[in-house]
């Protein structure tokens, strides 16, 4: 008696896992492969590499489930750009990766994008696009630019050219009109950009002959994608305004549901839609990194047991792993600040633990003061969630309850991308 079942898929910056779930969100398989390190010459051949991970996570899904698979979406890292020809789908260079920077296309990109728009950042998708176009002779009229996540779902759906508005904000799309702005449309490389719908959108159904070797259904929905930071914050089901998911991994960041969308270039705050709602999201450079530089992780649970998380913590820091901060306050020079460190180091902890919460609780009201809804709970997601007087540190200084996640990984969030675009169908 096997349900309806959503398959997920997260292509992340170390590996790729997938996640099968029903109706109900319950997991009734999950996995993961680490990239194959393919070389072609020196460099690692990534696009080979991550098709490579697909075929391998899809053969990994157990062949009796298969059949109950409704519907299949995944996500890839934000701004992972791959050109390609747009008659055969073949890569036409080695892809941008996520982190990389294209510094000569910035000046370009500042020359006609509005001021402080998402796009103008080096790593940003369009100026990998701009840096790609001037650098290039050939064909460049017969390409086509895909994200990670669109060009993993074409060995599925077969379309070239389709992508979602979570994958499209660094290119330049404005999902609040559902167009690309005039000043992109106007550029010479317009003809190379995908076509955009919202994400879990029906694209097409498995291609006959990836269903018919893997044993999918013939009518196995293939859905739209997303990035691997919006997955992880579906996967936390927060769906009303007003609730949150605050990361606590090497950095804190916070990302907040919003009935209104909130952009600040400064401090690198800006929103991704969903559906009807704006995820706003902002990233502070304190967090776990800075702990790891002091504590070892089994330090960190001796000493955290021994902190009383009722007793506030009149220790002043700001804990950064480097200089400079970028939110909930824009200062490139901002010094860390962990002193004087008391003689007790449950006592420093405590006060390290708290600044960072009080690191949060400016976050979410740095938040609401540019005009999100007011924040009403908090879920975590990260290595921090563990720590459960942390939770309770938290929750006094941000004054809202504060719970773990019960799922956090963005393959599960795609599976449910994969429900939603599944429901749609049947509507
Ligand atoms: P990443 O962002 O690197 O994926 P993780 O989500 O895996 O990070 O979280 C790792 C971080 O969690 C480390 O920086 C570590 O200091 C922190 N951490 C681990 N255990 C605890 C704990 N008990 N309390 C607070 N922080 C912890």
């Amino acid at each position: 008696d096997t349900p309806q079942l959503y398959l997920g898929m997260d292509f992340g910056t170390s590996g790729a896992r997938f996640a099968l779930i029903d109706e109900q969100g319950t997991i009734h398989a999950q996995g993961k492969r680490d990239y194959p390190q393919h070389l072609s010459g020196n460099t690692i051949d990534w696009t080979s590499s991550w098709k490579m991970s697909l075929f391998l996570l899809l053969e990994d899904v157990p062949i009796s489930l298969r059949p109950f698979i409704a519907s299949i979406s995944l996500d890839g890292t934000s701004a992972t750009t791959i050109m390609v020809d747009s008659a055969t789908g073949e890569p036409l260079c080695r892809p941008f990766l996520y982190n990389e920077a294209c510094p000569d296309a910035l000046p370009v990109v500042k020359s006609f994008a509005p001021a402080n728009h998402t796009v103008c950042s080096g790593s940003s998708t369009l100026c990998k696009l701009v840096s790609w176009w001037n650098s290039h002779n050939l064909n460049k009229e017969s390409a086509l630019l895909l994200h990670q996540a669109d060009w993993l779902l074409w060995h599925l759906h077969g379309k070239l050219g389709v992508s979602d508005y979570n994958n499209a904000l660094k290119l330049g799309y404005d999902p609040e009109v559902e167009s690309y702005p005039s000043w992109l449309l106007s550029q010479p490389y317009s003809e190379v950009l995908p076509a955009v719908q919202a994400p879990g959108t029906l694209i097409g159904h498995i291609k006959e002959d990836v269903g018919e070797k893997l044993g999918l259904p013939k009518n196995c929905a293939i859905c739209t994608g997303t990035t691997d930071s919006i997955a992880a914050f579906l996967a936390a089901r927060a769906t009303q305004p007003g609730q949150a998911v605050t990361s606590l991994g090497s950095t804190l960041a916070v990302k907040l549901l919003s009935t209104s969308r909130i952009e600040d270039a400064r401090s690198g705050v800006y929103s991704h839609r969903l559906d009807d709602k704006w995820l706003v999201g902002g990233a502070s450079n304190t967090g776990g990194a800075v702990l790891k530089q002091i504590f070892t992780d089994k330090q960190l649970e001796e000493l955290s047991k021994q902190i009383d998380p009722s007793e506030p913590s009149l220790l002043d820091y700001y804990p950064l792993p480097a200089v400079g901060e970028r939110f909930p306050v824009a200062d490139p020079k901002m010094v860390p600040r962990l002193d004087p460190r008391p003689e007790s180091d449950v006592e420093y902890l405590h006060g390290i633990l708290e600044s960072i919460a009080r690191i949060e609780a400016k976050a979410y009201g740095l938040l609401k003061d540019l005009g999100a809804t007011q924040l009403k709970e908090v879920f975590t997601a990260g290595g921090g969630s563990r720590n459960e007087k942390w939770t309770k540190i938290r929750e006094r200084v941000i004054g809202l309850p504060v719970n773990k996640a019960i799922q956090t990984e963005a393959a599960y969030g795609a599976a449910l991308l994969a429900m939603r675009g599944a429901q749609q169908m049947s509507q």
